[in-house]
């Protein structure tokens, strides 16, 4: 590798997901994803798409779903972008609304793609602390800044923000975009959605991967002023003309219209949350408030990495990371009851 190039790839350090493991079976509680099926409507959906349109090149604006996810907010289709993921949407918002002569900010502890996405675009950030708990205070958002970024629930610490947190934060930084990630916002937190049109600083992203169980299909959106959604077709446009491809639009399109479906399976992720947050205080766990699809827990008397370990042995994945201040919790998806109970089972006999 040439030197040029090797200084040049030296100060990229990628994103590092969850394991997706290959051969072993495990009960995988480590990536956020839904125990439950999409809605069969998404299945129909995708079949008559795949007979009918897959020989047309898919409609690059997505005007169908975007028209969908509007009709959904109460908004206007101009105010609606879609992704493949939220993530792909993240790294059009980055260059599209923070530059690099300004300091963006966002949590401590949080999704680690934030700081490799400011890194890549050569973005200065600060972090901005979080308390013991991991909670987040809006005061300390309130100071000069070239942009902010906060997930609501925060991950991997599942801690939420009130909607009041959020529109001080909103209000005092008005000059410029503050994106509110809501990945996790459909298992119990209250969205700010309803403030797009109130804030035209306003991004708030989402995603069809978690609660519309649609990891695999890759698709994410985004809600805000048509000054902002403009901003991220530039981006996009720069990359490629054709965002989604026919079948995750038609998948994406099934699953918002599918309601019942949606609130059933959030639902049973909810409940099944607050059983296995209260089965774990008995076996000693200290558990971070969720309104998210997954758990953060830590045990004051066994080492964190070694849980994981022996819980991977027994078939288990959850998800550790090796990082300071939260090298001793454990990350844990909602899965199925029944999985949940083999999990706190193994647990009671390794702890
Ligand atoms: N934001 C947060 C906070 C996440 O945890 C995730 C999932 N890893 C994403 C965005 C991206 O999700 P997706 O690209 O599947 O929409």
């Amino acid at each position: 590798m040439s030197k040029y190039w090797s200084d040049l790839t030296a100060s990229l350090v990628p994103y590092v997901p969850g394991e997706q493991p290959k051969g072993q079976q495990y009960i995988k509680l480590n990536t956020n994803e839904s125990p439950y099926p999409p809605s069969p409507k998404v299945l129909e959906a995708i079949h008559v798409a795949t007979n009918a349109d897959l020989r047309l090149y898919p409609d690059p604006t997505c005007d169908k779903l975007r028209e969908t996810i509007a009709q959904y907010y109460g908004l206007t289709k101009d105010r609606v972008f879609v992704g493949n993921g939220s993530d792909e949407i993240l790294a059009f918002a980055f260059p599209a609304f923070f530059s690099a002569d300004k300091t963006i900010l966002f949590p401590d502890v949080t999704y680690t793609f934030y700081p490799v996405y400011a890194k890549l675009y050569g973005l200065r950030f600060n972090t901005v602390p979080t308390d013991e708990e991991f909670r987040i205070n809006e005061e300390l958002y309130l100071v000069p800044n070239g942009g902010i970024i906060l997930p609501n629930p925060n991950a991997p610490t599942a801690r939420f923000m009130l909607v009041e947190q959020l529109s001080r934060i909103l209000q005092a930084n008005r000059d410029q975009v503050v994106i509110v990630d809501e990945a996790y916002i459909d298992f119990g937190g209250d969205s700010v959605v309803p403030f797009v049109k109130e804030y035209p600083n306003l991004l708030v992203v989402q995603t069809l991967s978690k609660s519309r169980s649609l990891a695999g299909l890759r698709v994410g959106m985004a809600m805000g002023h048509p000054d902002l959604i403009e901003g991220l077709n530039r981006i996009k446009n720069s990359f490629n003309s054709y965002t989604l491809d026919r079948l995750a639009m038609a998948g994406a399109i099934a699953s918002i219209e599918d309601q019942a479906y949606f609130e059933e399976t959030n639902r049973k992720v909810v409940a099944t949350r607050e059983r296995i947050s209260e089965a774990l205080k008995p076996l000693g766990f200290h558990v971070i408030e969720s309104k998210a699809n997954f758990l953060f827990i830590t045990h004051p008397r066994k080492d964190a990495q070694q849980i994981f370990n022996e819980l991977k042995n027994r078939g288990i994945l959850v998800r550790y990371f090796n990082k300071p201040r939260i090298d001793q919790f454990l990350r844990v998806s909602i899965g199925t009851d029944e999985e949940m109970d083999r999990f706190i089972a193994e647990l009671a006999m390794i702890i």
